[in-house]
């Protein structure tokens, strides 16, 4: 099989730059092996008059990268606006969040078009396309548009949240109907891929079984992919990286105290407001602990244009400096917070550094920060996590201390808790869930997606095949005419 790889955001293989976003640190390493070829934007846009799509294609791996520059007068209303203004804070519950124009979902299915043309050329008789995450929702629809009868698979790293939240999202039927031109639909998790289905049942009228959902497009099938980690390479990272000049001098600076760390991208979905209200509630109820803890905050700006964002950075910046201001002294302060970026080797070093890492998002698709920091530690004396119930890691690290991120009460507890852990549950602990992340590995992941890729389209075509041709509507989905459009959506 052929496999193309579609997100909007790339990574390029340069061990020391900085990797921020969990798709595109996730998805490298694996497509760099398997000879796939990853599209997606190149970050620039360009306007109508150019005829040829790519800025740029590039060796990865055994594969290729191409980077694709997306058509200026849609790029704003598609990124911030429909995608991130609507989508992003719909997927993680937060309707209240919402801003966003009719013209921006006009632009986000012109981008998912224009995107669909673009990968055209890509395309051979044996290629899967596999598309990724929330920008590309009905990217798959326009590809069978254009009469691609391939495998088209697509995976969701965000949550997909309860039924009555996704209502909220314009257009959401059309777009969500849409969506059913994918032959696989992952999740990360069982109660994203139920709320998926109790949609689709629901909202849609749409009848389901054994996870497979059937629609004007065919069979869809949905089922569950926790996507992992490259584990022993982080691990190697780790141990490599202590003599890391980043890493030592971090270490020398503690003066024995005991470090927390938190990784985040600026992003109101990983609850750093209250994690830095939880810390300063473990210095107010424990004040001894002054001096002997501190935490490091790690939070890199993301979508600054979006105005929940600059809001978040301007509350987070002001949050800490008064809790610095009220616990800090001459030599000492609570908190470090960092708004920069760093290479994933130096992250691993940061990590193994800490005896607690802190990862308490409101609502997160996994969190592979989460992963990171556990495949980091040292085997002989590990760290403790620290983990929201509400990531999707908390499915699999069972054996972190699992915290609700809105007590803030609760979490300066646990906190506590794991500051004070002896050795020995400490091991237990990171030895059960290193055992997860080695049974889920990110190689696992891909392997195990694009299996069921292929699966899904030969039953597909096999259920569509049986089908008596009076049941196929007009509106049906061509499965072997090329270049016919259903009309499906705006375009
Ligand atoms: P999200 O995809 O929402 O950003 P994840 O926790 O799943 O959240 O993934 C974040 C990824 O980005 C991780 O691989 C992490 O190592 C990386 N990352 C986050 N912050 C930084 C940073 N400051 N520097 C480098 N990498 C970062």
């Amino acid at each position: 099989m052929n496999l193309v790889v579609v997100s909007n955001r790339v990574a390029r293989a340069r061990a020391n730059e900085p990797l921020t976003g969990g798709l595109a640190a996730a998805l490298l390493p694996v497509v760099e092996k398997s000879g796939a070829i990853w599209v997606g934007s190149s970050g620039r846009v360009r306007d109508g008059s150019h005829k040829e799509p790519f800025a740029e294609v590039e060796a990865l791996g055994s594969g290729a990268l191409a980077l694709l520059d997306l058509p200026a007068a849609h790029y704003g209303g598609y990124y911030e606006g429909f995608a991130n203004s609507a989508l992003w804070p719909a997927l993680h519950s937060r309707s209240d969040l919402i801003r966003v124009s009719h013209e921006d979902y006009q632009s986000y299915r012109e981008v998912n078009a224009f995107m669909a043309r673009a990968l055209m050329r890509f395309r051979k008789p044996d290629t899967a396309f596999w598309i990724q995450d929330y920008h590309f929702l009905s990217l798959g629809a326009e590809l069978r548009d254009l009469g691609v009868s391939n495998p088209v698979g697509f995976f969701l790293h965000t949550p997909w949240p309860a039924r009555a939240v996704m209502g909220a999202v314009p257009h959401h039927r059309e777009l969500i109907e849409a969506m059913l031109a994918y032959d696989l639909i992952g999740f990360q998790t069982d109660d994203d891929c139920e709320n998926f289905l109790s949609y689709l049942q629901s909202e849609l009228g749409l009848k389901i079984q054994d996870g497979v959902v059937t629609s004007r497009y065919g069979n869809s099938r949905c089922a569950v992919f926790p996507i992992g980690i490259d584990v022993e390479k982080f691990a190697l990272q780790a141990a490599k990286a202590s003599s890391h000049p980043d890493v030592s001098r971090l270490r020398r600076s503690l003066n024995g105290e005991q470090l927390a760390i938190g990784v985040d991208r600026l992003d109101y979905s990983k609850g750093l407001v209250n994690r830095i209200n939880a810390f300063d509630r473990l210095l107010v109820s424990n004040p001894a602990l002054k001096r002997t803890v501190s935490l490091l905050q790690i939070a890199t700006p993301s979508r600054g244009m979006i105005e929940a964002y600059g809001n978040l950075q301007s509350e987070l910046a002001k949050l800490v400096t008064d809790v610095n201001g009220r616990h800090g002294e001459t030599d000492w302060m609570p908190i470090r917070y960092l708004n920069r970026g760093y290479s994933q080797t130096v992250l691993a070093g940061l990590y193994r550094t800490a005896r607690v890492g802190v990862v308490t998002p409101l609502h997160d698709g996994m969190n592979l920060v989460a992963k990171e920091y556990v495949a980091a530690q040292n085997p002989a004396d590990p760290g403790v996590l620290v983990l929201s119930k509400f990531a999707g890691a908390a499915n699999e690290l069972q054996t972190a201390l699992l915290v609700n991120p809105h007590e803030i009460d609760g979490m300066a507890r646990a906190i506590a808790a794991a500051f004070a852990m002896p050795l020995t549950e400490r091991r237990t602990r990171w030895e059960a869930m290193m055992r997860k992340l080695r049974a889920g590995t990110v190689q696992q992941w891909f392997t195990d997606f694009s299996e069921a890729l292929e699966d899904a389209r030969v039953a597909n075509k096999k259920t569509a095949s049986d089908r008596p041709a009076a049941a196929v509507t007009p509106k049906s989905w061509p499965l072997h005419v090329v270049g016919s459009r259903s009309g499906a959506g705006v375009h």
